[in-house]
């Protein structure tokens, strides 16, 4: 089991498109803004570690991306997981919604 320090991670639109698309009209301010490397999952939904597919051991935490905005929301301003495998390197992505 591979555990990584948190590191906050920023959404800086890099363009104006990018800038028109962040932002919530009715989540709680910190929704858009919960993704980071490391720590602990902040899970929505009940807590899932996955099994790595090949050497079948518990992947390990490696980060969450949340919503965007309204029109970039996803699955109801939810959040995408990723676990990897530090001896196979490989990974799984799984959604969870608030
Ligand atoms: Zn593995």
């Amino acid at each position: 089991m591979k555990r990584i320090p948190p590191f906050a991670l920023q959404r800086i639109p890099l363009n104006a498109e990018a800038a028109q698309l962040q932002g919530f009209k009715y989540a709680s301010p910190e929704t858009g803004n919960r993704s980071k490397i490391g720590g602990s999952p902040d899970f929505l939904q009940s807590a899932s570690h996955p099994v790595c597919p090949d050497c079948r051991q518990t992947m390990d935490f490696f980060a969450q991306l949340d919503s965007i905005g309204d029109e970039l929301s996803i699955a109801d301003c939810g959040m995408v997981y990723i676990f990897l495998c530090w001896s196979c390197y490989s990974a799984q992505a799984f959604i969870q919604s608030s």
